[in-house]
């Protein structure tokens, strides 16, 4: 096994290989059946021999190395999660802990939620790493900027096509495309009218536009926004652009998706121009939520 080969690298070696088998038309990814059949072919000594869901709790998935030393694998993920995007994107997370981690980790590896959002150990980069080759496998850079341009603007519905596309959670559609957009956009979720977490693409994020979520202390959405407007509606609301002052100090264009599972929506919000933005200085950065890091509450 190449030990040095990165995350993008493997997710990039199999789409390669995916594409040469299956053709053009090869989404979305099989990565239950990628996973045993790659396993069993290029590491025979140490295959994935079942993938399937467990009564977890407290984490999501795992990297489970079979009790009788068989050299055996299997993953889990748990019961609990509720859509066909989240378990594929668990699947995919803990077979990038199998072919990235699995020598420096045989006794396997548990996934809380929580351990997506702190990376600042090693622990947590291992975490990283797993979420890069997930996002990498199960939707490729070269097929999502063929669905969108990275000059081109997105909003819910596009976001939503892709995300059927790959079977993948709307979150992690959004997440995917904020990592190579040009445009400048931010993705805010939010729990009961509280700011869970926030993302801005790179350009966003240069030109200092980014939702602060200071350490633990709840803030609240803005009251203009529409999830703030309208808590009872549940479904995609009309694009609906807001005022300097409302998220940021300037417009924005406020996509939102108002859910009634878990009580979690999204804000995209859509800014014009690549003007910087001043911001006030001492603000807290929350950072660098790498990409997918936050698989919690998709
Ligand atoms: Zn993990």
């Amino acid at each position: 096994m190449n030990r040095e080969k990165s995350p993008e690298r493997w997710a990039n070696d199999l789409s390669i290989l995916l594409t040469q088998v299956l053709g053009e038309a090869r989404f979305p990814v099989d990565v239950e059946r990628l996973a045993i059949e790659y396993s069993h072919q290029v590491f025979p000594a140490s295959p994935i021999t079942r993938v399937r869901s467990r009564s977890f709790r407290g984490f999501e998935g795992a990297l489970i190395p079979k009790p009788d030393r068989s050299g055996e694998w299997g993953i889990g993920y748990a019961d609990s999660l509720v859509s066909k995007g989240r378990v594929n994107f668990t699947i995919a997370h803990e077979f990038g802990h199998y072919l990235l981690h699995r020598e420096k980790y045989p006794n396997g590896l548990q996934c809380r939620p929580e351990d997506m959002i702190k990376w600042d150990s090693e622990y947590n980069m291992v975490e990283a790493e797993a979420n890069r080759f997930a996002a990498g496998l199960l939707m490729p850079l070269d097929d999502f900027r063929a669905q969108i341009p990275e000059k081109q603007n997105a909003d819910l519905h596009v976001l939503s096509t892709c995300a059927e596309r790959y079977e993948v959670s709307l979150t992690a559609a959004i997440l995917r495309w904020l990592s190579y957009t040009r445009k400048r956009a931010i993705l805010v979720v939010s729990r009961d009218g509280f700011i869970k977490w926030a993302r801005s693409s790179e350009p966003a994020f240069k030109s200092g536009a980014f939702i602060k979520v200071a350490g633990l202390s709840p803030r609240e959405i803005p009251a203009g926004s529409p999830v703030a407007r309208n808590p009872d509606v549940v479904g995609i609301v009309d694009p609906e652009s807001l005022d300097r002052g409302t998220w940021l100090n300037e417009p924005v264009m406020e996509h939102s998706l108002i859910s009634d599972r878990f009580d979690l929506s999204i804000s995209l919000l859509t800014l014009e121009g690549t003007v910087p933005v001043s911001r006030v200085e001492d603000e807290h950065i929350e950072d660098a939520v790498d990409f997918l890091g936050r698989r919690t509450g998709w």
